[in-house]
């Protein structure tokens, strides 16, 4: 494998000095020194031969949840070197990627989808239980059909109101959770006035295909959700966490293109992560005595998103102050402090054994806690909160920030 200038540059930088080692959620199940930041650079700086199917499994296996990053005293770039070393794989060093490319596939394709579901029981009898496509099948509802994947009518069409914000949906919540998508909607109305403005033409934010290698897909996706918003200058806010790190990211994606460069800096500066954009705008539960049944907000436990927790701009505080604005009080932590569940985009399905070796740490925490809830706002997170606590008998004990506001705002009269 050709190594790149940033391989070799990142390697030479590196003290050795393993503040990354210390943090990284898949070293701390495996103890493998070659699944860490700090191994992977000194392996992608010396690496000559061709990539083996060994060192596409050391490449595959990881989270790129970006603790390294943070933790590196050096401030080195240690995801960048891995996304190139994805990049050059030969396909026969790609098995770990195989299941991950048709999920990919499927979940960026309406007609896949749909064509998906229709062999869903088929595929789901022969798949072994452990597989993380099973997983992903498994989500899929009963009834799914074409029409599920269309994207809610476009705002100003519904009442005539002119939408002060648009809204970049995610395929999560436009394919598998369209509550998030009408709690967002609901929430929005609140402090804006208005609904929210759905672009129809709008794509999968690309994050699964540049995370296994695939820049030139990832691209593509950019260029067609930048189209899919332009015509105006409202905020673009997104519920999901991955997607809005990934959305803000287009600038550096189209760095080389010149045609798109611009427009992809004017994109991620109307950007709008969730708990950021409501906190600002102050949403707040209606004041007088609750209509409904008083909602259950006994505890209710927030799991940060690597992206959020890791990201350049650090949204941490942010969604605990609109959680304890809404609720009355601050949400509760895990004894250990926030950590990361192990989903890791589509780590889960390229190693689901992995995966569930690193949720099982938190999920134990969150077991001791009696909280009634866990809330996040990444699509990924909230997939693997799912599927743990509903192996743990409690399903339905995990859901959407903007799911839990919009339930406790209506409960107390909103
Ligand atoms: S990004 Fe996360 S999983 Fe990957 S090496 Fe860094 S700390 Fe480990
Ligand atoms: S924290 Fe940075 S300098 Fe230290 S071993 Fe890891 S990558 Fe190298």
């Amino acid at each position: 494998m050709k190594k790149t200038d940033k391989q070799q540059a990142a390697g030479d930088q590196c003290a050795k000095c393993g503040a990354c080692t210390a943090v990284c959620p898949v070293y701390q199940v495996t103890g493998r020194e070659s699944l860490t930041a700090r191994g992977r650079l000194h392996l992608l700086s010396r690496l000559t031969n061709p990539a083996s199917a060994v060192f596409g499994k050391i490449v595959s296996a990881c989270l790129l949840c970006g603790s390294c990053l943070d933790a590196c005293p050096r401030k080195i770039d240690t995801l960048s070197p891995l996304i190139s070393a994805r990049e050059q794989l030969p396909l026969s060093a790609r098995h770990q990627f195989l299941e991950k490319l048709v999920a990919r596939k499927t979940l960026t394709s309406p007609r896949l989808l749909a064509g998906l579901a229709a062999l869903r029981q088929k595929l789901l009898h022969y798949l072994p239980e452990t597989s993380g496509l099973w997983l992903k099948l498994a989500l899929l509802p009963e009834d799914f059909s074409p029409e599920d994947t269309q994207p809610l009518l476009p705002a100003v069409q519904q009442n005539g109101v002119q939408p002060a914000v648009s809204y970049f949906s995610g395929c999560l919540a436009r394919y598998l959770s369209p509550d998030i998508s009408a709690a967002t909607d609901f929430l929005s109305r609140r402090v804006t006035g208005s609904p929210l403005l759905i672009p129809g033409e709008q794509a999968c934010c690309g994050l699964a295909s540049f995370a296994a290698g695939s820049r030139k897909e990832a691209q593509d996706l950019a260029r067609k959700n930048i189209a899919a918003f332009a015509g105006n200058a409202l905020p673009i806010l997104t519920s999901c966490a991955s997607c809005y790190s990934h959305l803000r990211s287009y600038p550096v994606l189209l760095a080389d293109d010149p045609h798109w460069r611009g427009q992809a800096e004017d994109f991620s500066a109307r950007v709008r992560e969730f708990s950021r954009f409501f906190l600002e705008a102050g949403l707040a539960p209606p004041v007088g005595p609750e209509t409904g049944e008083p909602a259950d907000t006994a505890g209710i436990f927030y799991h940060d998103p690597c992206h959020l927790r890791f990201g350049p701009e650090k949204i941490i505080d942010q969604p605990r102050r609109l959680l304890k604005n809404i609720t009355g009080s601050p949400p509760l932590e895990l004894a250990g402090g926030p950590h990361c569940c192990g989903q890791g985009g589509l780590f889960h399905i390229a190693h689901p054994h992995l995966s569930q070796q690193i949720l099982a740490g938190p999920l134990a925490q969150f077991l001791e806690l009696s909280a009634s809830h866990v809330v996040t706002t990444c699509s990924g997170c909230l997939l693997q909160w799912q599927q743990g606590l509903g192996q743990a008998g409690l399903p339905d004990r995990a859901c959407h920030l903007a799911v839990l506001l919009a339930r406790i705002i209506r409960q107390k009269g909103g």
